[in-house]
């Protein structure tokens, strides 16, 4: 008898949780809408899951041209060539990006306390923002992301 009560207590009390949670829920995922119907199963899943693509994967982490980067999704520039540096991690990496791009958000998942930025105008996950030192952040980005647009 008593398992059972506490038992109803836990399922109530996690259903009330969702209930709270839910219109933040629904109220965050309105914000990130699918523009680029020619998305991939693997850029959804990193950019409406947070999920993060594997590190050494991206072609972008070779590229050595000038030009932008753009938003996979709904094509806002986001970085410039001149910020993108060789980090070592893997993924492609920038030290700034263009004013206004991104949003932020404190991320808590994984046990850690990491910054996740997301697409100012879309609201799709792109990557996490450290600090490397002092004045210097690293942008660490998912490539797939991103679209290159090479300056003529
Ligand atoms: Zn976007």
């Amino acid at each position: 008898m008593i398992n059972k009560k506490r038992n109803f207590l836990k399922l109530s009390g996690l259903s009330f949780l969702s209930l709270v949670l839910l219109p933040y829920r629904l109220l965050y995922s309105a914000t990130k809408k699918i523009i680029n119907q020619n998305l991939t199963d693997e850029q959804k899943n990193i950019m409406f899951n947070e999920a993060t693509e594997r590190p050494y994967t991206s072609p972008l982490n070779y590229e050595k041209r000038n030009g932008f980067f753009h938003c996979a999704n709904c094509e806002a520039k986001l970085f410039s060539s001149d910020a993108k540096f060789d980090s070592g991690t893997g993924w492609p990496s920038f030290r700034e990006s263009l004013p206004g791009a991104f949003k932020t958000k404190i991320d808590y998942s994984f046990g850690m306390k990491r910054i996740e930025y997301h697409c100012a105008n879309c609201g799709v996950h792109h990557g996490h923002v450290f600090a490397d030192g002092l004045q210097k952040k690293r942008f660490c980005s998912n490539g797939l992301c991103l679209i290159f647009i090479p300056e003529d």
